[in-house]
């Protein structure tokens, strides 16, 4: 998406992208693998980096940056063991500070317990208080931390780390995939209505969790082996790995917006490849809105997937219109606004023989500010091109998203302020067209009550004070209560 809060890495403005995590565990050392798997999930999160590794005891070492930058060859020997947790991160919770960087690490009597976290809790503030009120002190501003801290207080009460982890979930409500480390142990947790991707697969001799598949289609010697199921709690072993459930309603709530732009066209996410994903979105869009025209111009990289798609519909051809300066790279961090829009010029620039005097359909897949786009649109018609009809591949962003997504205000999207064809004209496109809610729901090949739409509907999945969810679903579904027989009928077992 024309990221401006659109979407596509122009978009400063736009959603950012949340978090990946990784863990290992094996009988050699896993340092390399969890550095290079933490590269390849760099997309989910460049503002900060971290590992956590066991070897004798817990070592860690976080810092702000790329995953290239954070770590020096010496960190990498310093940080030999064989098993640990990783985590690139944006910001969703807490301000952008080293402070804020995962994974955070716990002492407790217990032993250390060391987090990486993604998602966002929504009752973090709740538990928190609770929390203080028992003596406990909070670093940071993070929920990640109040998630740590809950748990190191279930394990000093009760002694006995699984119980502890099927325990203290009962008090979170909102999104989480998690990789965990106590002491040598390393674990993984994905939320009941798992709206956070996160997978297995295996190595050699040992075994990885990762928040998307395509680390062990790169890393060598990997293989994938599923998605973690909604609930599942597993602890990695060198040679494979022990599962446990929370309860869980019979349904999920996937983030949609992983198909959509976050997550790479290269992973398959619950059973549906990204990139399909993508293709099927802009087949959908080509059947929903034809337009005359003579090119298809993808903003890339988000719109190029769905590009492909409108063009298989609409016969026309694939141009690579617009070209990205791929070593500007981190325009995005830049606070103020006039650099997001100095970024945006300096990241994008039109191939001005392949769109003169061209019929252009612009393809992207969402539109938060709208500031984005427009300049992409502008760049289109300064280098000649005759019209600009431009197809989001995703309905009108009109709400905030508490789980997991940097979108925490209305007053950011301009649907909330302007009908379809007023934002065609401040975007200053001949056309424009969104994907419907059935086109998605098509194109992602999950149902309806499957999907999280939050941010689309103001319909959440879980219940977020002041807002609206999707479904009466009370917070004891996912609680103590959903083990007694009147809520155990609610919950389906497997999935
Ligand atoms: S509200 Fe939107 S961005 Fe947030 S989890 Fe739901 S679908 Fe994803």
């Amino acid at each position: 998406m024309a990221r401006d809060q659109g979407t596509s890495e122009f978009s400063d403005l736009r959603p950012k992208e949340k978090c990946g995590i990784i863990g290992c565990a094996g009988t050699s050392p896993i340092t390399s693998d969890l550095y290079y798997g933490l590269r390849i999930l760099q997309h989910r999160g460049q503002e900060s980096a971290g590992l956590a590794v066991y070897e004798d005891g817990l070592k860690s070492k976080r810092g702000m940056g790329l995953v290239h930058e954070v770590f020096t060859k010496e960190d990498l020997v310093d940080l030999r063991g064989n098993s640990g947790i990783g985590h690139v991160r944006y910001s969703t919770t807490g301000s952008s500070v080293l402070d804020n960087a995962q994974p955070i690490v716990a002492k407790t009597s217990y032993g250390e317990i060391a987090l990486a976290h993604n998602g966002d809790i929504a009752n973090a503030n709740e538990i928190r208080e609770e929390l203080s009120k028992k003596g406990w002190a909070f670093m940071t501003t993070s929920d990640s931390e109040v998630i740590v801290r809950l748990l190191a207080n279930e394990i000093v009460n009760t002694g006995d780390v699984k119980r502890a982890l099927r325990e203290f979930t009962n008090r979170l409500v909102g999104a989480y995939s998690l990789a965990l480390m106590i002491n040598d142990s390393v674990y993984a947790i994905r939320d009941p209505l798992a709206i956070r991707p996160l997978c297995i697969g295996e190595g050699n001799d040992r075994m990885m969790i990762a928040s998307e598949s395509v680390v062990f289609d790169t890393l060598p010697g990997y293989r994938f082996i599923r998605d973690l199921k909604p609930g599942e709690i597993v602890e990695l072993r060198s040679d494979g790995f022990e599962s446990t459930r929370l309860p869980h309603p019979n349904h999920t709530a996937h983030c949609m917006f992983e198909w959509v732009y976050f997550a790479r066209p290269d992973s398959v996410l619950d059973e549906r490849l990204v990139y399909d994903a993508r293709v099927k979105i802009g087949e959908q869009l080509a059947h929903e809105y034809p337009v005359p025209a003579d090119i298809v111009v993808p903003v890339p990289e988000s719109g190029r997937a769905q590009a492909q798609g409108y063009a298989h519909v609409s016969g026309l051809p694939v141009v690579e219109g617009l070209i990205k300066n791929r070593y500007i790279e981190r325009t995005f961090i830049m606070p103020e606004q006039a650099d997001r829009e100095t970024g945006v010029m300096l990241k994008l620039n039109a191939i001005r023989s392949a769109v003169k005097n061209k019929r252009v359909v612009l393809v992207d897949d969402s539109i938060v500010r709208g500031t984005t786009i427009r300049k992409i649109v502008g760049i289109l018609r300064l280098a000649g091109a005759r019209e600009v009809h431009v197809r989001i591949g995703c309905l009108p962003i009109r709400f905030p998203c508490y789980l997991g997504i940097d979108m925490k205000t209305r007053d950011q999207f301009i649907a909330n302020e302007k009908t379809v064809p007023e934002i065609a004209d401040f975007i200053e496109a001949d056309s424009l067209g969104y994907l419907s809610l059935r086109g998605l729901i098509s194109a992602l090949k999950h149902s309806r009550d499957d999907i999280c739409l939050g941010c689309l509907t103001g319909e959440y999945p879980v219940p977020i004070p002041g807002e609206k969810m999707r479904k009466e679903r009370p917070l004891e579904m996912f609680s103590d209560s959903a083990t007694k027989p009147s809520a155990r009928k609610k919950a389906s077992s497997s999935r």
